[in-house]
């Protein structure tokens, strides 16, 4: 099952997205158990993600290697050492507060932790910085050698009205492409399971998907 739903959705990417770049599929493997996040990366998964520290902490060693594991969760200060020298892209950076801690403990491990800022495209979202705080936040985040920010990252809405999706997806795809040279950006981490063809369809290059590679959560 996972082999076939894999090869499904990396058939559909793999003309890249409209603005000719290649996209990357991001295992999301929250409450699964690691034989079949080892099932899927024999079958060609490179990249997969936790949503909670404690989670990537114990499955983080019995994981097959090499694989790119990213953390997609809302991520307290405490749990930060938990990720740095290990995750190879935390995603869901939504203060400037957790961006100094990973800077330090990075700092602290001579590592450099590569990010992306989390950005908050709802009223109904709890986490993210609004487009009016990103630009600080991108100028602040530069200052620092711990931290390499690669891009933006978002969740869209919980509907199925496919113009909303596709407008907030366009919206998102500018605000990258207006920061995106001076800020090095190489990485805009948008679309799940529901939305992912419209997400890349808008410009997305990296999309996250857990239940149509691994099947419903229970
Ligand atoms: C769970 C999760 C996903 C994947 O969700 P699916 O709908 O199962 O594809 C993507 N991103 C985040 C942040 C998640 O928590």
């Amino acid at each position: 099952m996972v082999k076939e739903n894999l090869e499904v959705i990396l058939k559909e990417i793999e003309n890249g997205n409209p603005y000719g770049e290649k996209v990357t599929l991001v295992g999301a493997t929250k409450f699964m158990p690691v034989e079949l996040i080892n099932e899927a990366i024999s079958a060609g998964l490179k990249d997969i993600a936790e949503n909670r520290a404690q989670e990537f902490k114990d499955k983080f060693p019995i994981v097959t290697k090499p694989v790119n594991y990213h953390f997609i969760g809302h991520l307290q200060k405490n749990k930060v050492k938990y990720l740095i020298g290990k995750c190879y892209l935390i995603q869901s950076v939504d203060t400037v507060d957790l961006l100094d801690e990973i800077n330090k403990q990075s700092l602290n491990k001579n590592v450099v932790t590569n990010v992306l800022l989390e950005v908050n495209l709802g009223e109904e979202q709890k986490h993210g910085f609004s487009f009016t705080e990103l630009e600080s936040a991108l100028t602040y985040a530069k200052s620092l050698n711990g931290v390499k920010v690669l891009g933006l990252m978002a969740m869209l809405p919980d509907t199925s009205d496919e113009t909303v999706l596709f407008e907030l997806s366009k919206n998102l795809r500018s605000v990258y492409d207006e920061f995106k040279v001076e800020f090095g950006f190489t990485t805009l981490s948008l679309g799940m399971s529901n939305d992912y063809k419209i997400a890349i369809k808008a410009g997305s290059n990296m999309i996250r998907v857990g239940s149509k590679i691994f099947g419903k959560r229970y």
